[in-house]
């Protein structure tokens, strides 16, 4: 006598959350596993609504096709998962191959041998394999520390709700067996499974839900500190790094070396070869940076054909060195876009107490432009000591 209220209050449930889901789509329309999230509330609606008009509906509908759509909609679940943590599980869903003989034999046990807990071994069975399928991507596929929270909330609810399956077959077999009945009472049992399963259903939703957003925000945030063309740092992240260990070296102590680089003539490989060999060389010069530094190094493109790097706990001499090594490996390059030869011009500064981003900035800035006026493919240091350049390199001719 309850099965019809519980089944409506979660069909209104599942309503309201569709509502929500429309909301949250058109604000966020790139926002992964939304789609398959929405599939599976559609799925779920129609499916605990034909199970609802069981007294009153056949059996293909209340209970092969209502079952049917709870598997579609566990798998739609899956494939949201998949989506949100882009694994490539999206394209071939292997916990589907269960389906293969669980949907032959669920029709076998409705009409051919009417038998309801074989049945409900099968909806378990298939909702088991599933979900657990499910939880084990959330638990290993996650890429970032910060995907970690909601992805193990995901897999742990899925993982109640395979044990609630299990535990309802179980209670149904006995008590089955004891009445000697061939259909599920709607006593307050199993009233309290349906209710827990419904329950654990929605708060998956809403824990997938809070994945895709969380990883949703973390790309964005990515995607604002990059530079799309080198896949380096863009200017506004690298100083706020650079703001942040100017600080904790005022705290700490130590020493900050930057390394500002600007291509010579470049303009010149643009007009001769064109923008995307020019981009092509940019491409380059950003892996020789990457090859040529140390990973605690921070390195960014700083304009056009503009890099910068920072490197932590340099001093002048260490900063002079790296900056010189990285101004004959890019005038060593070889294999360019039409064979161009290329060199760079470099200003080296390095940081005094309670310095400035901009003032550090500024003085490698007027290093490097030393570095220009002097003849280019030089590595010029601004040295704070006594307002003093040093300049060193050689000049090589420019095609
Ligand atoms: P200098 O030795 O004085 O630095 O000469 P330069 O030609 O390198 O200097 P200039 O500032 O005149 O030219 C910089 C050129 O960099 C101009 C522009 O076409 C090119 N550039 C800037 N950004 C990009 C980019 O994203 N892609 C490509 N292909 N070229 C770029
Ligand atoms: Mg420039
Ligand atoms: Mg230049």
């Amino acid at each position: 006598m309850y099965t019809p209220f519980l089944m409506c209050g979660y069909a209104a449930a599942l309503v309201l959350m569709l509502v929500g889901f429309r909301g949250v789509r058109r604000s966020t329309p790139d926002l992964h596993g939304s789609r398959q999230l929405t599939w599976f509330i559609l799925c779920a609606l129609f499916g605990v609504l034909l199970i609802g008009l069981r007294p009153w509906t056949p059996a293909l509908l209340s209970i092969v096709v209502s079952n049917f759509l709870l598997f579609a909609g566990a798998m739609f679940l899956y494939l949201a998962a998949a989506d949100i943590l882009e694994t490539d599980s999206r394209i071939f869903p292997w916990p589907a191959g269960i389906l293969i003989p669980a949907l032959p034999l669920f029709v076998w046990f409705t009409y051919a041998h009417d038998l309801v807990i074989a049945r409900l071994v099968i909806h378990a069975t298939v909702l088991g394999c599933i979900f657990l399928s499910t939880s084990v991507m959330l638990f290993r596929k996650h890429s970032d520390a910060e995907h970690r929270q909601p992805a193990r909330a995901c897999a742990w609810l899925l993982i109640l709700a395979t044990m609630l399956q299990v535990a309802w077959c179980l209670f149904e077999a006995q008590a089955t067996a004891d009445q000697r009945t061939n259909f599920i009472h709607p006593d307050l049992m199993n009233v309290g499974f349906s209710y827990l399963s419904m329950v654990l259903a929605l708060a998956t939703v809403i824990g997938l839900l809070w994945l895709a957003l969380t990883v949703h925000r973390l790309d964005l945030h990515k995607m604002a500190q990059t530079d799309s063309l080198t896949g380096l740092l863009n200017r506004r992240a690298f100083e706020e790094i650079l703001r942040r260990e100017l600080l904790r070296c005022d705290r700490a102590g130590g020493l900050l070396g930057i390394m500002l680089m600007d291509l010579d003539y470049f303009k010149q490989v643009n007009d001769s070869l064109g923008h995307f060999a020019g981009d092509d060389v940019l491409r380059r010069i950003a892996l020789t940076l990457r090859d040529g530094t140390r990973p605690s190094d921070v390195l960014a493109r700083y304009g056009g054909e503009e890099f910068v790097v920072l490197l932590r706990n340099a001093g002048t001499d260490e900063s002079q060195a790296a900056a010189e090594r990285i101004r004959m490996q890019i005038a060593n390059l070889s294999g360019l876009p039409g064979s161009v030869r290329l060199t760079a011009s470099i200003g080296v500064a390095v940081s005094e107490p309670r310095d400035t981003v901009t003032e550090l900035l500024l003085r490698s800035d007027e290093a490097l432009y030393r570095s220009k006026r002097e003849g280019r493919n030089l590595v010029s240091v601004y040295r704070a000591s006594d307002d003093e350049f040093e300049t060193a390199g050689s000049f090589l001719p420019h095609s």
